[in-house]
């Protein structure tokens, strides 16, 4: 898929050209899960330590880590679910993660059909019955800003 592509530019039909069916439930399970996959950008860093009143370092100190040369936020006490999640309830909602921003529509979710339906597999807000229809403009936004965020965490991995 190219997403340099402007919405209405392309002859191209896509497969979602009509939109995408999403509302959040609020279920958490993407908040949970394989340890570690929370990246943070510099931009979600600084978002998520305003919010905490702290500086980025004591923010940074107190609730991430290091993975594979990225940052990543610590796990919760009792599982490996987020540390910011309280009662299936994202604490931080308002400067959540540009990845928890951008989900579920990623480049690897929107791909085609088939990795759609599989995102749907874990996540119940994908075509959930009472979800209204996203556009496909706006699915491609949400979807340029989360490969940009790749991009910038690509540039801050230590060599
Ligand atoms: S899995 Fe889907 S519906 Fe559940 S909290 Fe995450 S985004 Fe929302």
């Amino acid at each position: 898929m190219d997403l340099s592509e402007r919405p209405g530019e392309s002859a191209v039909e896509r497969w979602f050209d009509g939109g995408l069916k999403f509302k959040c439930t609020g279920c958490g399970k993407c908040c949970t899960g394989s340890s570690g996959s929370v990246y943070l950008s510099q931009n979600d860093l600084e978002r998520l330590a305003q919010l905490f009143r702290l500086p980025v370092g004591s923010f940074a100190r107190k609730y991430t880590r290091v993975s594979k040369g990225r940052r990543v936020l610590i796990d919760g006490p009792d599982s490996h679910g987020c540390v910011f999640l309280a009662d299936k309830i994202c604490s931080v909602y308002e400067a959540r993660p540009t990845q928890c921003r951008t989900y579920p529509f990623w480049l690897t979710n929107i791909r085609d059909p088939e990795a759609w339906q599989e995102a749907a597999r874990t996540c119940e807000g994908i075509d959930h019955p009472g979800a209204p229809i996203v556009s496909a403009s706006e699915v491609l936004a949400q979807c340029r800003v989360d490969e940009e965020n790749e991009v910038s965490l690509e540039r801050r991995r230590p060599a």
